[in-house]
């Protein structure tokens, strides 16, 4: 089974309209002749500039959350409604910044997947264990329940992503080695094959973060189970993003 890989740039809480503008205008131009799939995911208030820039081209445009309700009195949320409104694509969700500095547990994460996939979005659920979760032995544990969480009720995976980012490796500078993140992609499309069939394991794109650089994606992609990923620091700048993203 042949995966595309698919190549996301998460801008986290980085930038104003005139500096994302140009990040992406740049993006556009240097990933137009790229061969994978490609997203990125500026902030609430960025997502009409960017998507202006990137309409048209190979770039999709994610948000990096929403409210797990459709619309209301929810002072200081972004709904799905709104979203859509923008030209968003894909809604990233779970991300280890909302879990753990948000208290993001699994059921609303799970409730957030739910109500996305309902308005045609693409999810792409993150996952992934803390230092002291891999010190004890608890990867696969944490990793199987925050799929089997975060998809409960989910029937149809064609519009779901997962990425795979271990929390020690987001914006520290250390990669898990490609075996390591390797061994856990695995795992994943394992767990996904019970929890579905053999064909939606065998379907599922699942990305790799976690201090993810040129020098470092080439050998993380080379592996069997990773099909993409998800770059934070690394993609605020095309210097560092376009080799990532056309990494041979
Ligand atoms: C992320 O936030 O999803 C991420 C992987 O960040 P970084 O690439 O900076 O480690």
């Amino acid at each position: 089974m042949s995966r595309n890989y698919y190549m996301a740039g998460n801008w986290k809480m980085h930038m104003t309209r005139s500096a994302a503008a140009q990040l992406a205008q740049e993006m556009v131009n240097q990933l137009r002749d790229g061969k994978h799939k490609y997203l990125v995911a500026p902030s609430f208030t960025l997502l009409e500039t960017v998507s202006a820039v990137i309409e048209g081209s190979n770039i999709r445009l994610g948000a990096q959350n929403c409210a797990p309700e459709e619309q209301g009195a929810h002072t200081g949320e972004v709904s799905v409604l709104q979203l859509k409104d923008l030209g968003v694509q894909t809604i990233i969700l779970g991300h280890s910044e909302r879990r753990h500095n948000y208290k993001e547990d699994d059921a609303l994460i799970n409730k957030k997947v739910k109500l996305a996939l309902k308005h045609g979005f693409e999810v792409i659920l993150c996952i992934g264990e803390l230092l002291e979760e891999r010190e004890a032995g608890k990867v696969e544990e944490v990793c199987e329940r925050q799929t089997v969480k975060g998809l409960e009720g989910v029937t149809d995976l064609s519009n779901v992503v997962i990425a795979y980012e271990p929390v020690w490796a987001i914006g520290t500078g250390k990669t898990a080695t490609p075996q390591d993140a390797e061994a856990v992609h695995a795992f994943v499309r394992k767990v996904i094959a019970r929890l579905y069939s053999e064909d939606a394991a065998s379907k599922i794109i699942i990305q790799y973060g976690g201090s993810v650089k040129p020098e470092n994606a080439a050998e993380l992609m080379a592996m069997q189970n990773i099909d993409g990923a998800l770059v934070g620091g690394a993609s605020l700048k095309t210097e560092s993003f376009v080799p990532i993203a056309k990494f041979s």
